[in-house]
């Protein structure tokens, strides 16, 4: 609906000029002393902050990238290929995301396991994020939750557009994720230990009916976290 427009002539007031200047400098002045003094941004890293120097003036400046605006949950970072508990991609290599992307930025190859010639794996999965226009389509498609954008991550910064291109060995990280209707938990798999078949079971989920049921999500998962949280394990050995 266009937005109606007032013509109207201007009131006593408001052609008397001194009166509406009045008014803008104070309602000015009401944000200005509100910002600086009685308002926090609501940034979990300005919260921790202690409050002090000049009044309460520490409140919207965030240091990044010390400090970081969270993302909301529904935010569409960097693709990962969703492992198994053995380690392997979720992935049966159906093509149905790339079908779907509309930027064509998505090239799989498909194999068949060697011990297993009943499934498929991508034996090439390449997204170039460069091409990618974020509209998640892909993770909308997949039938199997293979692949989602839940790193929390924007596409790290690079000199080469080549580095943009991530292929399966890259994208393939996070926690692992088992449903209980998976075919290769339902019928077996040689390809499984029968120990670790067992475990997988265990831990398996049913499938999400909607993609924000908590079971579609990896709450708090970061790649940014996982390889601090490698980086301290890493420190802590060498001690
Ligand atoms: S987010 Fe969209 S453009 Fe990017 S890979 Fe997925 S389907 Fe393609
Ligand atoms: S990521 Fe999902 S949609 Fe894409 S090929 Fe693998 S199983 Fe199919």
């Amino acid at each position: 609906m266009p937005y109606p427009l007032q013509n109207r002539p201007a009131d006593l007031r408001e052609s008397m000029y001194f009166p509406e200047i009045l008014r803008g400098i104070g309602t000015v002045t009401k944000h200005f002393l509100k910002n600086l003094f009685f308002s926090r941004d609501a940034n979990p890293d300005i919260l921790a902050r202690k409050r002090g120097g000049f009044g309460y003036s520490d409140n919207v400046t965030l240091q990044y990238p010390e400090e970081r605006a969270p993302y909301p949950p529904g935010y569409r970072g960097l693709h990962r290929l969703v492992p198994r508990e053995d380690g392997r991609a979720r992935c049966v290599a159906c093509y149905m995301c790339a079908t779907a992307c509309p930027a064509q930025c998505i090239y799989i190859e498909a194999g068949e396991y060697a011990d297993d010639p009943v499934e498929k794996y991508p034996v090439k999965f390449v997204i170039d994020e460069l091409r990618c226009i974020v509209c998640g389509f892909c993770v909308e498609a997949c039938p199997k939750d293979a692949i989602r954008m839940d790193s929390g991550e924007h596409t790290p910064p690079s000199y080469e557009r080549a580095a943009q291109v991530w292929d399966e060995k890259r994208l393939l990280r996070g926690p692992p994720v088992s449903y209980q209707y998976d075919p290769w938990l339902r019928r077996g798999s040689p390809s499984i230990a029968p120990e670790k078949l067992e475990e997988m079971r265990a831990c398996a989920k049913p499938f999400p009916s909607v993609a924000t049921d908590e079971a579609s999500q990896t709450p708090g998962f970061s790649v940014r976290a996982l390889a601090q949280e490698a980086k301290e394990r890493g420190e802590l050995a060498k001690r």
